[in-house]
């Protein structure tokens, strides 16, 4: 019988094809990419050997029986190991080992062990293939023990492929079947006519379509930071909960990236992302990194994994305490590290995207172990931003007025403006509940400016002066101050309401001057000279810099309620609220006392000459209506 050879050539090509193009292929470092590579490999290999056997077993008097003997057991060998690095493969593809015991994989390599052995006897006993007396290469019975091993690990591929198919995407489980079909098909067939040799073409075409679907690199990723991407990341997560295979991820969230674009430059933030990244990915060589966008990574480490998540955590803390060289400065790129056990904590893919997603919530370098109660949290932060949105187009938010107090002339002279959001479901929603989740997504101008408005439009038809009201104050929150437009926008307004800015105060609060003192000052300056005035808000609440109160244009300094509760509790207290007061007064500024809620607080206040006070003692914030009344009611007149 004579074999033909075109089959086995185009075969070669089509191999060769897949090996360039899968090895030109940046990263295979995923186990995976890997089983692909030694099935790609040795089933290169059974191709070089078939087309050895051919040539050679057509040719009898040109080779030696040694050379041909080599040929043909090197082709059954590597022919027969194809299909369990095959099995091996869709097995990895589908998470399936993660759980299989040592036991399970020594009982499934029992078939190609029996075969193997076959194969080495085959030499003395020849069970397997002989050559007859005129030297032609002929079958022995054990032939079918081989074919049998191949569809074995056939069909045990295809039974898996389609028990967990949920794991695949379609098009990924029917190149599997495919694959499948095309290898399982010619083993039949050439095991009942054995002259007809086109199955290693079809495996290389069969190879080749896994290559474009299962293997497409482009799909999972990430075009500029080169590792895996978020789809990728969603893909594996869901395969292993699917499979129930406990995971942890670890997730690096760099902070206020926009700032650092905006600062660095886009090509230089890009480019330190990528070296980020790159050694984010060789942390480990069992542990996946993946690029969730908007600065998120993920790693993913599984408890076989030979090193653990907290050490891990602690690699990472330490690199991000040190400087990445960016646009030839060194940055120090805050991160918010946090770990989460997939299923003891969360145990669906919507859940995993949630505390992925979740913005960067601290200003600190941490790297807490992230509860359920963070989850419950992030659910309700989700709500709110909803409320916000809504509350935004439906001008659904109003503004409160609470009248502060002026020790000397003994009545309300000021006001300060507050805003409050009321939702149908969820009741009264707190400003320092969705101020920072307003500041974290930048609805917080839309806020300021509705603010800002609202105050311009009370006093443009009211004569708040009649009434002893000379200012009202607005606060300002960071991502305001450092607005661009925020004078324009102000400027604007003045003018369309025809109001004086002395009547208003700003108040800011005291952690913004120490985050970026130079363009808050500028922006101080202009609105300065506008004719707004400014208070300091939440002065003693940690950032307390004197430098910077002198340095800006600060009128008033609000006290923060925890220094006034303090000073009624402990002497010491008392005494650092009297220096305060004592030193402001020094240096030719106001005080405000906030959170009086008592009349021994008033009455130490008092005492200590605090300029003015504000708090539920004297007046509870209240709504425009409500305001109007209440200074009309009080308008100047004295009370005790
Ligand atoms: P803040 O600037 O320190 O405002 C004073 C807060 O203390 C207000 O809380 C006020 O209702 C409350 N308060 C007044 N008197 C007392 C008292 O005697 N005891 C106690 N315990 N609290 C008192 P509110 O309205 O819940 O606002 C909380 C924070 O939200 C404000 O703190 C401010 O930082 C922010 N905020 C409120 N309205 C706005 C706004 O329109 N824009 C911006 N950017 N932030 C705002
Ligand atoms: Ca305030």
């Amino acid at each position: 019988m004579t074999y033909s050879i075109e089959y086995h050539i185009s075969a070669l090509f089509v191999t060769l094809f897949i090996v360039f193009d899968f090895f030109l292929r940046k990263d295979m470092r995923k186990t995976i990419n890997k089983g692909f590579m030694f099935l790609v490999l040795s089933h290169l290999t059974s191709t070089l050997f078939v087309i050895g056997t051919t040539i050679s077993n057509n040719n009898i008097g040109a080779y030696s029986l040694g050379f041909r003997d080599f040929v043909n057991h090197g082709f059954l060998i590597s022919h027969n190991s194809s299909a369990y690095v095959f099995a091996l493969y869709t097995m990895f593809l589908m998470g399936y080992n993660k759980k299989r015991t040592p036991g399970y994989f020594a009982a499934f390599t029992v078939p190609l062990a029996v075969t193997l052995f076959l194969l080495l006897l085959n030499p003395w006993q020849r069970w397997v293939f002989y050559y007859d007396q005129g030297g032609i290469y002929s079958h022995g019975k054990a032939i079918y023990v081989l074919y049998l091993n191949a569809l074995f690990y056939l069909l045990y591929s295809a039974a898996i492929t389609i028990r967990l198919r949920k794991t695949l995407s379609k098009s990924k489980f029917f190149a599997l079947l495919i694959f499948l079909g095309v290898s399982t098909v010619p083993v039949v067939i050439q095991m009942l006519f054995p002259h007809i040799n086109i199955e290693i073409f079809l495996q290389s075409l069969g190879i080749l379509g896994v290559l474009w679907t299962i293997e497409n690199k482009a799909e999972v990723f990430n075009t500029i930071t080169q590792i895996y991407n978020r789809f990728a990341f969603v893909q594996d997560a869901t395969l292993s909960l699917n499979n129930k295979v406990p995971f942890e991820i670890i997730t690096i969230k760099l902070s206020d990236v926009s700032y650092f674009i905006s600062t660095l430059g886009l090509d230089h933030m890009q480019s330190v992302t990528v070296e980020m990244a790159a050694w984010f990915n060789g942390l480990a060589h069992q542990v996946d990194a993946y690029d969730c966008e908007k600065g998120h990574f993920c790693l993913v480490n599984f408890s076989n994994s030979a090193v653990s998540s907290e050490e891990l955590i602690s690699i990472i803390k330490k690199r991000f305490s040190q400087e990445w060289i960016c646009a030839d400065t060194h940055v120090t790129f805050p991160v918010e590290i946090s770990m989460l056990g997939v299923p003891q904590q969360v145990d669906s893919i919507e859940q995993i995207m949630l505390l992925v997603d979740m913005p960067y919530r601290s200003r600190q370098f941490t790297a807490e172990v992230i509860s359920t109660d963070i989850l419950s949290l992030h659910q309700r932060e989700i709500k709110v931003t909803q409320a916000i949105e809504e509350a935004l187009k439906e001008q659904a938010f109003s503004v409160y007025y609470q009248p502060i107090w002026d020790r000397q002339a003994k009545r309300f002279t000021q006001a300060e403006a507050l805003i409050r959001l009321f939702h149908d479901d969820m009741g009264p929603i707190p400003p320092d509940e969705f101020i920072p989740i307003a500041e974290r997504n930048g609805s917080i101008i839309g806020i300021g400016d509705f603010v800002f408005t609202q105050v311009c439009s009370l006093l443009q038809k009211n004569d708040l002066k009649k009434q002893g009201i000379s200012s009202v104050a607005i606060n300002l929150s960071v991502v305001q101050c450092m607005n661009q437009r925020l004078v324009e926008n102000f400027e604007k307004a003045i003018d369309y309401y025809k109001v004086d800015p002395a009547n208003i105060k700003l108040e800011i609060t005291e952690s913004v001057t120490a985050d970026n003192p130079a363009v808050l000052l500028s922006t101080m300056e202009k609105l300065q000279a506008l004719g707004f005035t400014f208070a300091l808000d939440d002065y003693g609440t940690g950032y307390s810099n004197v430098s910077h109160i002198l340095n800006m244009p600060f009128q008033i300094i609000k006290l923060d309620k925890s220094i006034i509760w303090g000073a009624v509790q402990s002497t010491s207290a008392e005494i650092m609220l009297k220096s305060t007061i004592a030193m402001m007064r020094e240096m030719g500024l106001k005080t405000v006392a906030e959170g009086v809620e008592t009349q021994e607080q008033k009455e130490l206040l008092t005492f200590l000459e605090c300029d003015y006070l504000q708090g539920y003692f004297l007046a509870q914030p209240m709504n425009q209506e409500d305001f109007l009344d209440y200074c009309g009611k009080y308008s100047n007149i004295r009370l005790s």
